[in-house]
């Protein structure tokens, strides 16, 4: 029987117990060959921000498509040299990277480290040469660009942890051009997350222009520029969108950024490739009343899903069940909440969904990014199974 929600079958649920991740892969084909369509014909190279969603089925997915990796662990390095990416389609972020996981990159010879501040060049410098090796790098900026999103997913103002100032940067362009074990190959940025108006992009993108005339009028010319990634997706329609709006992305830089002779420009995109895909199925374990409110309790919590607590994010959600008995036109407004011990462990208030009962199938949309892949073991539960849907 096929339910309200697209190419999910009932019988899944025979099958596998709930919670469950449940992944529709014709959705994340569309996706990828939406990206194709968009960078073909463009000195355009896509990376895949592993951190989203690093399932080895939907790594394996991304990577048979040719697109690169963007990485920001060691073991995320490992995961996706496992995944068949390429270790030269592979770049490597994150403030804090640790001695084995530079040499880890060094040694596969991934494509970039996207270099943070001037200790971790220095060091990075320092191990390809007890190496006896050139590394690539990127030196992240801080363009000091507020994305107006989540403060918890901002990460390119001058007051967050993130990048290179702009104003120490020229300093640090010099010194990396004079280590002898670096190759610097250009410039990264990345401001934040679930950004959905173009206007941050093309403020990057006048940002990366007068940082490139500057360096131009000094006979400085990066092979490469990476954007990061950041493109939001529709959380609030995800049967109307279940497609990221690329053509105005990639269309914003297209149209802004003044791209050089021999110059490639790098995107990484995470949430934007894999959030549609995604949604969490779980059961109504309980609908508790009280005086003035109604909880729809379910399986599942925050460990397996924990963006609603963390971000105050919204996420739609469905009544498989009522839906598949025809009786969702009688609304009740719920708080739909988890069973894990913290205050904060909410899906969303006041909520207005088909009358749910005990043993209904509940699914939680748009949940493919930063959903599996931040679920932990708190309060000693089982981490969510996946399940992976392919029709055409
Ligand atoms: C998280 C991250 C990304 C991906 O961000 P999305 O919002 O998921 O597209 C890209 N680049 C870097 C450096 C990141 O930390």
């Amino acid at each position: 029987m096929t339910t309200a929600l697209h190419g999910f079958e009932m019988n899944i649920v025979e099958q596998t117990s709930t919670p469950f991740y449940y992944y529709n892969m014709d959705i994340l084909h569309d996706t990828l060959r939406e990206i194709d369509r968009h960078i073909s014909g463009h000195p355009f190279v896509v990376h895949y921000a592993v951190k989203a969603n690093g399932n080895p089925h939907i790594l394996k997915e991304i990577s048979q498509h040719g697109l690169g990796a963007d990485l920001v662990s060691g073991h995320e390095v490992e995961a996706a040299l496992a995944a068949g990416f390429q270790a030269e389609k592979m770049t490597f972020s994150g403030v804090g990277k640790t001695d084995w996981e530079i040499k880890l990159g060094i040694q596969h010879g991934i494509g970039c480290f996207n270099v943070e501040s001037v200790p971790e060049l220095e060091v990075i410098n320092q191990l390809a040469g007890e190496m006896d090796k050139t590394a690539n790098i990127a030196l992240r900026v801080n363009p000091d660009i507020d994305a107006h999103t989540h403060k918890y997913i901002t990460t390119g103002t001058a007051d967050n942890k993130f990048g290179i100032g702009i104003e120490v940067l020229e300093q640090t362009v010099k010194q990396a051009l004079s280590l002898p074990n670096i190759h610097l190959r250009g410039l990264h940025f990345h401001i934040g997350s679930q950004i959905t108006s173009m206007t941050p992009f093309a403020m990057l993108c006048d940002t990366i222009n007068d940082l490139l005339d500057h360096y131009e009028g000094q006979g400085i010319h990066f092979e490469m520029i990476n954007v990061g990634g950041g493109l939001g997706i529709d959380y609030s329609e995800p049967d109307k969108h279940p497609l990221p709006d690329f053509e105005s992305y990639f269309g914003t830089f297209k149209a802004n950024l003044k791209i050089r002779d021999n110059q490639q420009i790098h995107f990484e995109l995470g949430r934007s490739i894999v959030a549609s895909c995604g949604s969490l199925i779980s059961r109504v374990v309980f609908v508790k009343e009280s005086r003035n409110k109604k909880f729809l309790i379910l399986d599942a919590g925050m460990t397996d899903l924990i963006r609603p607590a963390l971000y105050q994010a919204h996420h739609e959600i469905q009544n498989l069940t009522a839906a598949g008995n025809g009786i969702d036109k009688q609304v009740e407004q719920y708080d739909v909440v988890g069973p894990v011990c913290e205050s904060s462990d909410v899906f969303a208030h006041s909520r207005k969904l088909p009358i749910s009962r005990r043993g209904d199938l509940i699914a939680i949309r748009s949940a493919g990014a930063y959903g599996e892949s931040m679920s932990s073991r708190y309060n000693m539960r089982a981490l969510p199974a996946s399940v992976f849907a392919y029709k055409k």
